[in-house]
């Protein structure tokens, strides 16, 4: 291990070498472009183990992680207990294709603790988990177009990636090469906490919606939480047009409380999507909810929906320990983490005069270079990045990684312990003066 001290160097020497060797190999070096630091610019760290709050990369420099594997690790990293169940899981075989017995006490966790989920099926990702729950929706509703909301994210899911038009009712286009005017033809794009553009789409597609779908309290524009009544809005929206609402809580659900987003606001969907803390930093994720829709799904029902890997025996044991380990006191010891966070970014950034927004789901939160609170994608695409970019190359440089992208949420873990955020107070303030001397 190399000798390292603080202001780490802005070279990364070892991981420079392994992105080139990456870059040689895999299509920007990484297999996730936001790992690939676009954003901020400078070299990817290349990560080679982590520890509770801590990760250390292949220049043998650590970093308090703020994003937590972009949420999963939600007790830290290598937690011994989880660690303790994948181990005794690996030991007796990695996937057998069958049914078995941790996936039921998987589904049996998330039914208990979520109240519109009566059935629940594993998926591998949260992008297949939305995937099918819209699939579904469609097949229960024999309807085809889908509202979804500018700035939030579902995953990469072809008919999900429509970009915002142009105002209230436009037809999605495709955002990316690759997805058809077909496949995202059928997608209405409105701007987020507007229920009057939800009503006027509704108005103007009569008997065509299958289904709304929205991140229960985003997190993908940054965190951008709901306005009050926004979700029981849709809620009451989807009843009156026949169409169903799917709440994704691919990242809220069980992060911000022992119930996700449902805990906190209490609408209930007819579909909820769920992913990241689940599966315990593994590749599990799940769609539910009403019986009588997941009733519809095969083999019960018409609508096929399957997975080699779904509901794999050493996922499902990481996952259910996880859950389990979540109690109401972890949820508290991760909501006074983060508020402790909000509150010394905030200070520090006063202090130099930086114009920014704390904004708040949760224990999940993102700190917006703005200074007008964000309700939607428009207002998020306001802020001054340049003067994120100088934050977040200051706060790497003293061991602190926080998401490579101003439209990220930051995480924090139970393992978030006082030494961690000691750390990330020292380095705070030099952090805002960056911020403060950054030129656009
Ligand atoms: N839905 C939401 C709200 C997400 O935040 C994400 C991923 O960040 C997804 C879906 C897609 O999940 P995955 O990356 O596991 O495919």
């Amino acid at each position: 291990m190399v000798a390292v001290s603080y202001p780490y160097a802005d070279e990364a020497p070892v991981s420079q070498s392994l992105f080139d060797r990456a870059q040689a190999v895999t299509p920007g070096g990484v297999n996730s472009p936001v790992r690939a630091f676009g954003a901020v610019g400078g070299t990817p760290r290349f990560m080679t183990h982590g520890s509770g709050p801590y990760l250390t990369d292949a220049d043998g420099r650590d970093y308090v992680d703020l994003v937590c594997s972009w949420g999963p690790t939600i007790l830290g990293h290598a937690h011994p207990q989880v660690l303790e169940a994948v181990r005794r899981a690996v030991e007796r075989g990695t996937s057998f294709g069958t049914p078995g017995e941790d996936e039921v006490a998987l589904a049996e966790e998330i039914v208990d603790r979520v109240g519109p989920v009566e059935r629940v099926r594993l998926v591998s990702s949260g992008t297949e988990a939305t995937m099918s729950a819209i699939r579904l929706a469609r097949g229960f509703t024999g309807r085809a177009k889908v509202i979804k909301f500018a700035g939030c994210y579902h995953g990469h899911v072809d008919a999900l990636l429509a970009a915002a038009g142009s105002g209230v009712a436009t037809f999605g286009l495709p955002d990316t090469p690759g997805v058809t005017g077909a496949q995202a033809g059928e997608t209405l794009v409105l701007p987020y906490n507007d229920l009057e553009a939800v009503a006027a789409a509704f108005a103007a597609h009569p008997d065509e919606i299958a289904c709304v779908i929205t991140e229960a309290s985003p997190g993908n524009m940054g965190v951008v939480p709901p306005r009050e009544g926004f979700n029981a809005g849709l809620r009451d929206l989807c009843r009156r047009h026949g169409a169903l609402l799917v709440s994704d809580e691919v990242m809220t659900g069980f992060r911000v409380s022992r119930r996700g987003w449902y805990g906190i606001d209490g609408v209930e969907p007819d579909l909820m999507t769920f992913g990241k803390v689940m599966g315990g930093g593994f590749p599990a994720a799940a769609f539910g909810g009403r019986a009588e829709v997941m009733a519809q799904l095969a083999p019960e029902g018409p609508v096929y929906q399957a997975g080699t890997l779904s509901g794999n025996p050493v996922a499902t044991a990481a996952g259910v320990t996880q859950l389990r380990l979540l109690d109401e006191s972890a949820y508290e010891v991760l909501d006074q983490v983060s508020a402790q966070l909000q509150g010394l970014a905030s200070e520090a950034l006063t202090k130099e005069g930086v114009a920014h927004q704390v904004q708040v789901a949760g224990n999940m939160f993102s700190v917006f270079f703005t200074d007008r609170p964000v309700r939607d994608y428009q207002d998020a695409r306001t802020q001054e990045t340049h003067r994120y970019t100088a934050f977040f190359h200051a706060m790497l440089a003293r061991g602190v990684y926080l998401p490579p992208s101003a439209f990220e949420a930051w995480f924090v873990s139970t393992a978030h312990d006082q030494r961690a955020v000691d750390r990330i107070a020292e380095a705070l303030p030099a952090a805002a003066r960056a911020a403060a001397e950054a030129q656009a």
